[in-house]
């Protein structure tokens, strides 16, 4: 009898969560196999060609605000020569005040300098961003195609494998080593280390170790709008991309003088269709008019042209899990990257390298990486034990019991 070949780390998931953690490992000398049930990279979620990148500013959440600011800088180390660096606004919101001297501290608490977060005013903002309102303004907010850059992490390297095609359902400790077994039963491989980045099918392949985590789909929809050159949308176009309630990137002029425009995204709690919804498009007009402050624009003129649709894996407490498993020994998570795939893959391709390699985390710390955040982030705040002994390093949950946490807070 043949034994299935043998890996020491396998990557489950070659979407940009998976394919940035392989390209790490790649890059620190280590051999990695990576897996996926499509025939090719970025099949899924990380299809997407329009996401966008910006620390979080908004009050409340202190976690989250100081996650994203490292990974926003993690994310700029790695993809700042080829992302599209337009600059981001993000209009003040309307119903409250607008007090810029109080969002001038909001934004030096958190340690964002004028370089990364500016605070402008409506008539500012109109030179610089195309749209007559107060709000900040991030110059290096960029945008990054999920999908060529997926691509761009798997190219053919000496230490690389790619296997296409190939669905794990199921793991097996068997010794020292995990056992990958397919539906059919047969045992593909085994591996010292498998980092899981299935996005949601991670959550029934980690059921097979009794270990139970709270995901759940969040369809979203982004609408490529065309306006004709002569309609009076044309003077409401942003020359920037706008982050509020939905988003949209700058307005491309076509050869002939039409505009292109992407716009979205709807946020479709549950759902799992990928086919795309006269819906969600009229959503995304209303969320469109309300971006750019343009009420009046007429629905007509945003002529649906293209669209894309894709299924967000999300966690209860709606931020991203990247740790390892320390109830499973060698097995590492990374999913529930929501809305924010660019900047949880940056932090996990570094956070999940280094626990696969059992580095020291001086690193980690010296970017603001604390236990604390470590611990936001760990699988382990979902079991029972986590309310005992807060997650960390070196310690071992042992009931794998899920605790739902309450009202998630979307984004
Ligand atoms: C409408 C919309 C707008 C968004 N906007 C932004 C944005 O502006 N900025 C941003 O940063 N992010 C954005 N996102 C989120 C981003 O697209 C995702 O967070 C990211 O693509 C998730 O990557 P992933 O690698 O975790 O998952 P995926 O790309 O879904 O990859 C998972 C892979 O696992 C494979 N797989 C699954 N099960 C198995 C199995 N059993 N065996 C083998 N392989 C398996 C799949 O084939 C797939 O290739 C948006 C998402 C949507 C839907």
């Amino acid at each position: 009898m043949t034994l299935p070949q043998h890996h020491d780390i396998v990557v489950i998931g070659a979407g940009i969560a998976g394919a940035t953690i392989a390209n790490e490992l790649l890059e620190r000398g280590q051999k990695v196999c990576i897996i996926d049930s499509a025939n090719s990279p970025a099949s899924g979620c990380s299809s997407h060609a329009y996401a966008i990148a910006h620390p979080h500013i908004g009050r409340g959440s202190p976690r989250l605000l100081r996650l994203t600011r490292i990974a926003f800088s993690m994310a700029e180390a790695r993809w700042g020569q080829t992302w599209k660096q337009h600059g981001i606004f993000l209009p003040a919101k309307k119903d409250k005040p607008f007090n810029p001297q109080e969002l001038i501290t909001h934004l030096h608490s958190l340690e964002l300098d004028d370089d990364l977060a500016r605070v402008l005013s409506a008539s500012e903002a109109n030179q610089i961003c195309g749209i007559a309102q107060n709000g900040v303004w991030m110059p290096r907010g960029a945008s990054l195609n999920l999908s060529t850059t997926t691509n761009a992490l798997l190219r053919p390297h000496p230490n690389l494998q790619c296997l296409w095609g190939k669905r794990i359902s199921r793991f097996e400790k068997r010794g020292h080593h995990w056992m990958l077994i397919d539906d059919q039963n047969h045992q593909l491989f085994s591996a010292n280390k498998i980092v899981v980045a299935a996005a949601l099918a991670t959550k029934s392949l980690l059921s097979s170790i009794d270990i139970r985590l709270p995901l759940r789909p969040v369809r979203g929809q982004l609408s490529i709008f065309s306006v004709a050159k002569e309609s009076l949308w044309v003077n409401h176009l942003p020359k920037t991309a706008i982050s509020g309630d939905g988003y949209c990137l700058p307005a491309e002029r076509q050869n002939d003088g039409s505009y292109r425009w992407m716009v979205g995204s709807s946020f479709d709690e549950g759902e799992s269709d990928l086919n795309p919804w006269v819906a969600s498009d009229e959503f995304n007009r209303e969320q469109a008019k309300a971006l750019v402050n343009y009420s009046e624009g007429g629905d007509e003129a945003l002529v649906s042209s293209d669209s894309f649709v894709g299924i967000r894996c999300v966690a209860g407490d709606r931020l991203p899990i990247i740790g390892a498993l320390t109830q499973r020994p060698g097995i590492f998570i990374v999913t529930a990257l929501g809305s924010r795939g660019i900047l949880w893959s940056a932090l996990a391709a570094k956070l999940i390298s280094a626990q696969v390699l059992q580095d020291d985390f001086a690193l980690l710390a010296r970017l603001g990486f604390t236990e604390d955040l470590l611990a936001a982030l760990a699988p382990a705040r979902f079991f029972a034990s986590a309310l005992a002994s807060p997650p960390s390093l070196g310690v071992l949950a042992s009931n794998s019991k899920p605790i739902l946490p309450s009202s998630p807070s979307a984004k």
